[in-house]
């Protein structure tokens, strides 16, 4: 039977400690009890290369005794760790070296064919103490000599460099490879990255960072089910995360994807890996050998299309230009034939060209041509036959990677506004669709990069494609905050409140009453209509009835609701704000004499009757939403909200005809918007409409939105920042009443939904826990992409070990409620704690699926801890 082979690679620091190695170990077996043959390719040891890199140099210049002694320690060192005798098995690297570095001392030159036998001895010398280590550990290890498996195409350019430092090997099925390793009595087969053989049998590399590429070579010649890159993240993220602590983890990528990301300086892939693994669509999976057990990456053919989408952002550092000016010769038949066969001629490849009417810019990548200051010299000396040449740098290539970026230039134009500070030498966008890049001076890209995340990544969600940020998996976890939620207190009693009832939306009077304690603080309101849509449930409305809140509807049948519950509720304490309403529903609203707002003037032009003589609000869209998703700005122009201020004049005339009093004015832009001056903004566009053209108006209703910080530890709203936003709009406009029409605000945090787990699922990596209720009670995850934090509340204390999905039980893909969620060992039974789902959770529940949805239960603020007493009200059918 022919072997499944899966190749595994592990770089520097995966192979540099022996607690990594024994991961290693624990890797291979997990393999093998797969049924999987594996072929283990190591790099050297962590900064091994670079010093190797460093030693004939050095010893030309008599320092090499001092680096040669830098390259024996860490590995008599790991050897000592692993109980190995490392001086015995590595003196024959050891001696070879010192005679190589006392020859170059002696020649006073290195040729290239010197520096990559020099620098072979790292991966040599890693995987010459591995084989040892695994063979003790009772693994059965043969160490191979990649340079019988690996041999280079033959590259005929002159650059002797680039083919002795950065050779290119083929890498078709290879039958002949596989019958021999598939004879091979061992359990694991164990070689070296990063080096390969020409045709005269003499050493070569395959570029830095290239022992990727080997694994990739060995995966494709042996037609493997997966290749492994174990490394030092556990996965490719948006951007590198060691400099963007934001950046998050790509769950999925496909192979052009993941392409672009390391041609275009992602260091964490070599660029030339991902062809041999595409060829033969072989799953490549990226690992941390420190967190094996997190999900990071999968990039296979199976990658889920999400349409156009930046994924990422890259930087490539040391890059150069070689700008070329052709005035008078741009019109020339081959100019460009001409220059580009100097390139050829220098074995250079080239990366971004930018041509206008007098000059040509390409930019190389120095490390991937080999290219030193003699070779440019050199470069510079043959163009300028043609044109005048100078090379600029050193130069950084920013880029945006993604899918169909160009389907996204406007999307991304808020975000090209932080170039204004940076100077753009060549602006270049991939024939592929897949990258917008931007060359500029090296020492500014960092700083762009971080700009650019920000404003591209930093309000967006976990969901199938964007796993946890680095923050999230690594950065300490901040010690609990004294203002714990409510939740944390009631532990004890929502756990029991779940065994009887789950799953079950639960509210808590105490967190109702302190939100509605720090809305007071805004002084400047002069009245607060809250919005009932967020949760109407009739004890969590008597908590704001008593304290004296007005309401807004927006139905007749919320308004049916509050007549029921409060008979005697005063009329001027209701605000009814309908969209697209039917005649019948403000004939209704009109003859219970509350306050009606209307948003659309074809209303007056189609029933004038009805509202001859009346007193309105009117809704005005200020022309530009806000809010943390598209569907919940309720303003600007793809929101059906409102009217365009363009058309007050008409409204004006149309008023007049009607003796229509236009009694306030009304704007809401959006919901959870945590920028305090957006009341006052709302406030002061109103103001100067009603100056304009409504000299009857009173009130300016400046609508809700207020927002509630999503995580522990962020700020939220800051409150007295808004109130003295409107301080100052109402010292300079006394004459007018302001009104708040506060939701989600009030309620949000007061309410969580309790379910228990019923199954916990692996599948391809991927960790799902099930609950009993998903989207058919909490739809906002689906709907908005909103976050609610998840804890496990039966270990609200367990420190959190995996990370998972949490999902529900209705039949649909967008049936999480959470994903990428850091929890601890979760079990079927356990309670998971969806917080703050006060607001637009129970009220927006269906029956899909004909599963019953979360029942609510109201936690008043007196229950003894130890006998709760609730109300419990099933939903209405
Ligand atoms: P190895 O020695 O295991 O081959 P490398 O140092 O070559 O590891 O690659 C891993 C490094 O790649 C990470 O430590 C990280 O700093 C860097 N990196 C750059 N960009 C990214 C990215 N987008 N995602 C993940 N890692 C990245
Ligand atoms: N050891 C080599 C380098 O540092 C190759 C590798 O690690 O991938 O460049
Ligand atoms: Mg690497």
């Amino acid at each position: 039977m022919t072997p499944r082979w899966v190749v595994l690679k592990f770089g520097g620091t995966s192979v540099s400690t022996l607690t990594r190695w024994e991961t290693i170990a624990r890797i291979i077996q997990d393999r093998l009890a797969e049924g999987l043959r594996p072929v283990v390719v190591c790099s050297a040891l962590s900064g091994i290369s670079n010093a190797l890199e460093r030693l004939l140099r050095e010893a030309i210049a008599g320092r090499g005794a001092e680096v040669l002694a830098s390259i024996r320690q860490p590995h008599l060192a790991l050897g000592q760790a692993m109980a190995l005798d490392a001086e015995a098995l590595l003196q024959p690297y050891f001696e070879e070296l010192e005679r190589i570095a006392l020859g170059a001392s002696l020649l006073g030159e290195a040729t290239p064919r010197l520096q990559a036998r020099v620098m072979a001895m790292g991966e040599l010398m890693a995987t010459t103490l591995g084989a040892a280590y695994l063979n003790r550990m009772g693994l059965r290890t043969r160490w191979w000599d990649v340079r019988e498996l690996l041999e280079t195409v033959e590259e005929t350019h002159a650059n002797e460099a680039r083919r002795y430092l950065s050779a290119t090997c083929a890498y078709g099925p290879d039958p002949s490879l596989q019958e021999r390793m598939a004879a091979e009595p061992s359990d694991v087969i164990l070689t070296q990255g990063f080096i390969a053989r020409n045709r005269r049998g003499e050493t070569v590399l395959l570029g830095r960072g290239g022992s990727d590429t080997s694994a990739a070579y060995l995966a494709a010649k042996l037609q493997a089910q997966r290749l492994e890159i174990w490394t030092d993240v556990p996965g490719m993220f948006t951007a590198n995360p060691r400099q963007i602590p934001s950046a998050r983890l790509l769950r999925h990528l496909d192979y052009d994807e993941a392409q672009e990301l390391a041609t275009t300086g992602a260091k964490v892939l070599h660029p030339r890996c991902l062809e041999p693994v595409r060829a033969y669509r072989i799953p490549l999976h990226v690992k941390s050998t420190d967190h094996p057990e997190l999900e990071g990456t999968i990039v296979s053919a199976e990658a889920p299309d999400v349409g156009p989408r930046v994924k990422a952002i890259s930087c490539k550092t040391g890059i150069t230009l070689v700008s070329m000016d052709t005035v008078g010769m741009w019109q020339q038949v081959g100019f460009l034939a001409d220059v580009f066969a100097v390139f050829k001629r220098h074995g250079l490849s080239i990366d971004l060209v930018a041509t206008s009417e007098t000059n040509v810019t390409v930019s190389l990548d120095p490390q991937a041509n080999a290219l030193g200051p003699a070779q440019l010299e050199a470069l510079l000396e043959a163009l300028s036959a043609y044109c005048q040449a100078r090379a600029i740098g050193p130069c950084a290539v920013v880029s945006l990677v993604g899918r169909h970026i160009r389907a996204l230039l406007d999307e991304l134009a808020p975000a090209f506004e932080v170039f204004g500070e940076h100077r753009i030498y060549l602006i270049s966008q991939a024939a592929s669709d897949l990258n917008f890049s931007f060359v500029v001076d090296e020492d500014q890209a960092e700083r762009l990069v971080r700009r650019l995340h920000a404003e591209l990544f930093g309000r967006l969600e976990a969901d199938a494609l964007f796993g946890p940020t680095w923050r999230e998996l690594f950065a300490p976890k901040p010690p609990v905050t004294p203002a714990q939620p409510w939740w944390h207190r009631r532990q004890k009693e929502l756990l029991e409140v779940a065994r009887q009832h789950a799953p079950c939306y639960v509210y808590d009077e105490g967190t109702l009453s302190a939100q509605l304690e720090a809305l007071r603080t805004v002084r400047a309101i002069d009245r607060v209509f809250y919005a009932l849509k967020a949760n109407d449930h009739p004890e969590v409305l008597r908590v704001f009835y008593e304290a004296g809140l007005g309401f807004e509807c927006v139905s007749p049948g919320e308004l049916k609701h509050l007549r029921q519950l409060f008979p005697t509720l005063a009329p001027e304490r209701v605000l009814f704000t309908p969209n697209f309403a039917a005649a019948e529903e403000y004939q209704e609203a009109f003859a219970q004499g509350i306050f009606v707002t209307l948003d659309n003037l074809q209303a007056l032009e189609a029933w004038p009757e009805l509202f001859r003589g009346r007193s309105v609000l009117v809704r005005f869209d200020p022309g530009r939403g806000a809010g943390h998703h598209r569907y919940v700005r309720t303003a600007g122009a793809q929101s059906k909200f409102g009217i365009a201020p363009a058309d007050a004049e008409r409204l004006c005339t149309l008023a007049n005809q009607l003796q229509l009093h236009i009694i306030g004015l009304h704007a809401h832009v959006g919901s959870g918007i945590l920028q305090p001056e957006t009341w006052a903004e709302t406030a002061l566009f109103l103001a100067e409409l009603a100056e304009a053209y409504f000299p009857e108006v009173r009130y300016l209703d400046v609508g809700g939105g207020l927002g509630v910080a999503d995580r522990t530890g962020v700020p939220g709203l800051d409150l007295e920042a808004v109130e003295s936003h409107l301080e100052r709009f109402k010292a300079a406009h006394p004459r007018y009443e302001l009104w708040l029409e506060p939701g989600r605000f009030l309620v949000a945090d007061a309410g969580v939904l309790l379910a228990r787990v019923t199954q916990i699922k692996t599948k391809n990596g991927a960790r799902y826990i099930g609950l009993e209720t998903g989207m058919n009670s909490l739809i906002r995850p689906t709907l908005y992409g909103a976050y609610h934090e998840i804890v496990n509340l039966s270990r609200l204390d367990a420190p959190a070990t995996q990370t998972v999905d949490v999902v529900g039980p209705i039949c649909e893909t967008g049936d999480v409620l959470g994903y990428s969620r850091r929890l601890p060992d979760t079990q079927p039974g356990d309670v998971l704690l969806i917080a703050q789902a006060g607001a637009y959770g129970a009220v927006m529940q269906s029956h899909y699926n004909r599963r019953q949805p979360a029942r609510e239960i109201f936690l008043s603020a007196t229950a003894a801890p130890s006998t709760p007493t609730f109300t419990q009200t099933t939903v209405a059918s």
